[in-house]
């Protein structure tokens, strides 16, 4: 059978977890599990989490099948609701929510006239304070605050949010991030929570009650030109597959479709079995560095769907059938990402179904 797999160590995934407290050591923990867990799988990285504080998520479809899977944690549906129907669903499975516009606000008010659930609805008021994504601007913060505090189905106090555009690379605008926000909300009781991954790395007095930290979770570093292992994280993915053949080719030849490699020497060309189907990035140049045999040799050519070439070099003693990681614990995502002019972060949001998912190191 063809072997292409994404092997999750779940044993990396809880090292990472305690990575994470250390460094946020005086704050709780929300794991962030949205988008199937960034690829390695919704149920098994939170059933794979007892010492999480709560878990975060994107939709309401997530929440409920992590409630399905009989996890116990709080969860907080990061984009809040949609539509009125939403809230007693949300009372009944102990889902907290995000508001971030007045409208989410006018909803409730509505909704508490004739809500059958008395179940107090836990919500984050998000502060908006320059990502210009979701959130309340800044001077609408104290009018949302007002509405939300006089609200009997809320439960008070209201807590607050707000969220970094560039802890990641610009450690002065995320200064000012931070002072806006502890000023909008410097009269106001509730917890806070305002760090991402980036965040937490970067910003010290910005872990405040909650931290958010998705990627790290995962074992990936979101800073620029470093690993996971430059801050004590294991990757949790290993996307591997084998060599399926191995062909020599005479100087001047080309490689793949639309030839946008030529050999400069008579070398040996390794095909892989992945490609962008099983969600390996097309966009991928030449050079890539992809792992054999304990050593990192260059793709060439373009990425096929099924699958995709190597220069093994002109000496190799492979053979069809060995293993290749295409990125994992011997070759960070984090190095593989810039060559195909992406982030971590897609490249395992972007596993498909087609690849098979292997749990390794989990106990139940
Ligand atoms: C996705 C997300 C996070 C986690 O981001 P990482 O960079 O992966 O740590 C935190 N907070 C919010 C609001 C998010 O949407």
């Amino acid at each position: 059978m063809r072997s292409t797999k994404a092997v999750i160590d779940l044993a990396a995934l809880k090292h990472n977890f305690k990575t994470v407290k250390a460094i946020a050591n005086n704050s709780k923990v929300m794991a962030v599990v949205k988008a199937n867990g960034y690829g390695h799988g919704l149920v098994e990285i939170a059933s794979a989490l007892p010492e999480a504080d709560m878990f975060a998520v994107a939709t309401l479809e997530e929440a409920l099948s992590l409630r399905k899977a009989d996890i116990k944690q709080a969860i907080l549906l990061l984009e809040g609701f949609f539509e009125l129907e939403e809230l007693p669903i949300i009372q009944q499975q102990n889902l907290q929510l995000v508001l971030h516009h007045q409208s989410q606000i006018d909803l409730i008010k509505s909704y508490q006239e004739t809500a059958q659930i008395k179940a107090p609805i836990k919500v984050w008021m998000k502060c908006d304070s320059g990502m210009f994504r979701l959130g309340f601007a800044l001077d609408q913060v104290e009018s949302a605050h007002s509405q939300l505090s006089q609200l009997n189905i809320v439960e008070q106090p209201v807590k607050l949010m707000s969220h970094f555009s560039s802890a990641d690379s610009d450690q002065n605008f995320s200064e000012e991030q931070i002072e806006k926000f502890t000023n909008a909300t410097k009269e106001m009781l509730g917890q806070r929570s305002m760090a991402n991954s980036a965040g937490i790395l970067a910003h010290k007095r910005a872990h405040w009650d909650w931290v958010r930290p998705g990627l790290l979770i995962y074992g990936a570093s979101p800073m620029p030109y470093t690993q996971g292992s430059d801050y004590d994280l294991q990757p949790v993915m290993s996307l591997e597959s084998q060599l399926m053949a191995i062909k020599p080719i005479t100087k001047g030849e080309s490689v793949g479709y639309g030839r946008h490699w030529f050999a400069d020497q008579n070398t040996n060309i390794g095909l892989v079995a992945i490609g962008y189907g099983d969600g390996y990035p097309r966009h991928a140049k030449n050079g890539t560095p992809v792992w054999v045999n304990g050593r990192e040799v260059p793709l060439v050519g373009r990425v096929s769907m099924d699958m995709l070439a190597v220069d093994l070099g002109s000496d190799s003693q492979d053979s069809v059938g060995d293993r290749v990681v295409l990125w994992g614990k011997e070759l960070p995502m984090e190095k593989v990402a810039p060559h195909a002019e992406t982030i971590a972060y897609t490249l395992c949001c972007g596993v498909t179904r087609r690849v098979k998912f292997e749990y390794i190191n989990g106990y139940s």
